[in-house]
């Protein structure tokens, strides 16, 4: 039986013959129904109308991301270290081709996501490179496709290798998680941070909300606290949710002023408005 896959979030769901009457994801109000109504498409048809592009990020990070764009645009990247690669965040269609590229490039050791709207295709990755999934365990409802490859962990930080921690935040979900890789640019650190932190067009600065697409805010000690959770790691850049958004360096300093930024602007009086 297939594994349909919402069209709009592209999160694969559990086998059925017919598709599930909707998709809880976009039901939520984090996302949306689009006009046109929900429609389900399976990986068999992705492959026949979509492809992965390979992007390289900087020494030792790959992106993948499908052309033309699907569901949410989303895109992975392939972190490697000495002790084996690392799949950040997935996307929904795993073909042949990307499944040689990568396995000639030593295969995947895990996979990490930040939050349920990169969930994707997780149990087809993790089975085609016997790889376990790493998710927080506060999104466990999110999971449409459960499976045994699926690790949960709990708590606010988890090593997946040496100077490769997740780091739970919470904010845009209670498990939104962003993964520090320490070695990253040459010892000066990266955060890749999924939309938990959102790279934003202005490179100076990253954003937080509950809801992109919806324009619903974070509460300020939801920001605060992800301000706390980060402070103790040293990165330079942050990698976004997407090819399409620059990242950004200087990178704890763009983070300290954006956290300023946002709570000026949630705090404000409303006089500044008028001024
Ligand atoms: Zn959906
Ligand atoms: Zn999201």
């Amino acid at each position: 039986m297939p594994h349909f896959i919402c069209t709009a979030c592209g999160t694969q769901h559990a086998e059925g013959e017919q598709p599930p009457a909707a998709c809880a994801v976009c039901e939520d109000d984090r996302q949306f129904l689009k006009v046109t109504g929900q429609q389900w498409t399976t990986q068999d048809k992705l492959r026949l109308t979509n492809r992965n592009s390979i992007l390289h990020e900087e020494p030792g990070l790959i992106g993948i991301g499908s052309q033309p764009h699907f569901a949410i645009g989303q895109r992975a990247l392939l972190v490697r270290t000495p002790q084996g690669n690392v799949l950040w965040d997935c996307i929904s269609l795993l073909d042949a081709a990307t499944i040689e590229i990568v396995k000639g490039l030593g295969g995947l050791k895990a996979i990490a996501i930040s939050h349920p709207h990169y969930y994707t295709t997780m149990v087809e990755w993790s089975r085609a490179f016997d790889a376990p999934v790493h998710l927080h365990a506060a999104d466990q409802q999110w999971i449409m496709r459960p499976d045994r490859c699926v690790k949960l962990w709990d708590g606010d930080t988890k090593e997946l290798a040496p100077g490769l921690t997740l780091i739970r935040c919470g904010g845009h979900f209670a498990g939104g998680t962003v993964l520090h890789w320490k070695e990253a640019g040459g010892g000066k650190g990266a955060l890749l941070a999924g939309d938990i932190v959102q790279a934003i067009p202005d490179r100076n600065f990253v954003t937080f909300m509950r809801s992109y697409p919806n324009m619903v805010p974070l509460s300020g000690p939801a920001v605060e606290r992800i301000g706390a959770l980060l402070e103790p790691y040293r990165y330079d850049i942050i990698y976004g949710a997407w090819f399409d958004r620059p990242f950004t360096n200087g990178g704890n300093e763009v983070l300290k002023r954006s956290i300023d930024r946002y709570l000026y602007w949630l705090r404000g009086d409303g006089s500044a408005e008028l001024r």
